[in-house]
């Protein structure tokens, strides 16, 4: 099995075996509405961010939003999930604009990659890989943003989004040098509403934290461990694509199993 990456998205995927048919056996995971709304929001900030960086007003928000509109509704199979991603494309773009109106740092970076090993150069070791979406300054200070779409605030803290902008802090530390924590935040777009930002707060137990799931995510890679997460409340045909295929290949009869007990 060829190396895989360690990442944030990874470590955090509730089904084992749902990295199997990502990963391992590379079924595609196809689009839905909520993972295109992500990207079409999310190209609309880019845009906005890349024009404050260079300094030149060269891309439009709207039109870039509407590029990859475009370019992911065919990849949507489902119509009524199409539909419902231009019906939300409006709202999306006042969600953008509302965000624009509210940024009060200066970014650096955007979509910025990283890549690094978390004990040495081992070759054994599975490298760690992620693309933090805004790098920036607010008062002199660093500071990590992921953005988020949503169509409701959140309430409470959110404990996947923590590890994240932990391992982000953690990187960013090491790369830039840092003797102190960034501060980072999670920016919710609201759907035509003004955006939500939570302040994270990371702390030295959250990096711990991330880099040890990390760790167990790695070990479970290189010991082909991949464990169904049946009776999750997201392992339905609807939230999962590999549903159908998880259920033929993962089915012994009666028979089978009967035949297996021993007194
Ligand atoms: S059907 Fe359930 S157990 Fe199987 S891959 Fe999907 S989420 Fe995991």
């Amino acid at each position: 099995m060829e190396n895989i990456n360690l990442s944030h998205s990874r470590a955090d995927t509730f089904c084992g075996r749902q990295i199997y048919y990502r990963d391992v056996e590379k079924k595609v995971w196809v689009e839905n509405y909520y993972t295109a709304m992500g990207h079409i929001c999310e190209a609309g900030v880019n845009a906005e961010l890349q024009n404050r960086m260079s300094g030149v007003e060269g891309r439009g928000i709207a039109e870039e939003m509407q590029k990859v509109m475009e370019d992911l509704l065919p990849k949507i199979p489902k119509e009524d999930e199409r539909n419902s991603v231009r019906q939300d494309f409006p709202p999306a773009i006042i969600s953008v604009e509302k965000y624009i109106a509210t940024i009060d740092y200066t970014p650096l970076r955007v979509q910025e990659y990283f890549n690094f090993h978390m004990d040495g150069h081992d070759e054994k070791e599975h490298p760690v890989k992620g693309c933090v979406d805004i790098v920036a300054e607010r008062n002199g200070h660093p500071l990590i943003i992921d953005l988020k779409r949503k169509k409701a605030p959140i309430k409470r803290d959110n404990y996947g989004y923590r590890m994240q902008v932990a391992l982000y802090s953690l990187w960013l530390m090491q790369a830039r040098n840092l003797d102190s924590i960034p501060s980072t935040e999670i920016h919710i777009l609201l759907s035509g509403k003004d955006p939500q930002v939570w302040n994270v707060g990371v702390t030295v137990e959250d990096m711990y934290e991330a880099v040890y799931r990390l760790r167990d995510l790695g070990w479970r890679l290189s010991n082909n461990y991949f464990p169904m997460a049946r009776g999750h409340i997201l392992c339905s045909p609807k939230w999962c694509n590999f549903w159908d295929q998880c259920h033929i290949d993962n089915f012994d009869g009666l028979n089978d199993l009967i035949s297996n007990i021993k007194p």
